[in-house]
């Protein structure tokens, strides 16, 4: 039984391309954590984490643990996975076993985790992420000290593996003041750790636009989400990358992602006719229409309606009409010959046309990261060339 209305096609030479670019930006030196939460925005983690070790990557980042165990599942023995957000105090335990490095913001958990590395017999691997100024996660500097001394006292059973903190907002140069102070705290706490003698294994601060953008927020790892997937962090950031002349000679990011379809049915719709719910759409002269099987529950978004394209013999079909729950139509009236069956581009190239991610978010205001990410996991994911 065919179990789903629509495909993902992931070029692995375009995340090659990417991972050598980002390399290339950052040095050779510089450890590459290949961000892939939320079902590796979207792009489907197992068949993601294959792609990126292909490309040399080493080192996954999740947002959880349950995420961390996909990874688990399909990466090699050397492949590192670390979970920067929530780990319940019932997978603590499964977390060492695996050696899964994890993410500690608040001093209270270090006994939790020394514990479990005891009984286990196991040295847990911990980042202590610090508060410099986004306030989401990050440990305070008031707890920072305690932190060193337990770090220190119990390291054959809690290895301090990582210094980091993340930045709030470092895609937009307006919020560059914030990055500089952030990074300037971030610095303290380092020289805390040289003062007291504790030091953390690597430090890593810089997500895809930090480090596209800003070199001295490099350390020993970067943590690359949005940019290895070909997608620029920000207008600020492309154009940053265009006015340093690098576009030449030096490449560039390329999206790996393609979602496609097929056309369901073909039909012939009278003037004055309306087309799907309500009133929403009124031909205005006799025209061929496609119907097409996805909708909003299968990732589609609503706000599609009546305003976006799909692709259709390399051609720009309008769409007509509200998304429906698992069904939309596109006007057909200028391309001949289309029958059922034909491919339809949702998201990516067909002959010399493209769709790209960027023009959902210019109709809807779904940010690229918000569109991809809701795409249902069930969606069939395929490596290409
Ligand atoms: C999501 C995330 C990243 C990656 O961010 P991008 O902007 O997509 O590169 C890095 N670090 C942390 C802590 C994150 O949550």
């Amino acid at each position: 039984m065919v179990r789903h209305s629509s495909r993902i096609e992931l070029s692995q030479s375009s995340l090659t391309n990417n991972i050598n670019f980002i390399r290339k930006k950052v040095g050779k030196d510089v450890r590459i954590s290949s961000v892939v939460k939320a079902n590796a925005y979207g792009h489907g983690i197992a068949q993601f984490v294959k792609m990126a070790e292909r490309a040399g990557v080493n080192h996954f980042a999740t947002a959880s643990a349950f995420e961390a165990e996909e990874v688990l599942e399909v990466k090699s023995e050397a492949t590192d996975v670390m979970i920067m957000g929530i780990l319940y105090d019932e997978d603590i335990e499964w977390a060492i076993q695996h050696g899964i490095e994890f993410y500690v913001f608040n001093y209270e958990r270090l006994p939790v985790v020394l514990e479990k590395a005891q009984k286990l017999g196991i040295q847990a691997k911990v980042h202590i992420e610090v508060e410099t100024g986004a306030n989401r996660t990050g440990m305070n500097a008031r707890e920072f000290p305690d932190t060193l001394a337990f770090l220190k006292k119990n390291h054959a059973h809690v290895a301090f593996k990582g210094l980091c903190t993340h930045f709030g907002g470092a895609e937009s140069f307006s919020n560059q003041f914030k990055i500089t102070a952030q990074q300037g705290r971030f610095k303290e706490f380092v020289k805390i750790c040289e003062k007291k003698r504790v030091i953390p294994e690597i430090r890593h601060i810089a997500c895809s636009a930090a480090a596209l953008a800003y070199p001295d927020t490099v350390y020993d790892m970067v943590r690359m989400g949005v940019a290895q997937y070909g997608f620029w962090p920000s207008p600020d950031i492309y154009y940053m990358h265009m006015q340093a002349g690098e576009a030449k000679g030096n490449g560039s990011l390329k999206r790996l992602f393609t979602w496609k379809t097929d056309v369901m049915d073909v039909r012939d719709v009278d003037a004055g006719e309306f087309i799907g719910y309500g009133t929403a759409y009124q031909a205005t002269q006799d025209m061929k229409v496609a119907v097409l099987p996805l909708g909003y529950s299968n990732g589609y978004p609503r706000g599609q309606s009546n305003r976006g394209f799909v692709l259709i013999k390399g051609k720009k079909a309008p769409i007509i009409g509200l998304i429906n729950m698992n069904l939309f139509m596109v006007d057909i009236s200028h391309i001949s010959n289309v029958e059922v069956g034909d491919e339809v581009v949702l998201v990516g190239r067909q002959q010399n046309n493209t769709i790209n991610i960027s023009s959902f978010t210019q109709l809807t205001q779904l940010l690229n990261n918000e569109m991809l990410s809701r795409l249902p996991s069930a969606i069939p994911r395929r490596i290409v060339k």
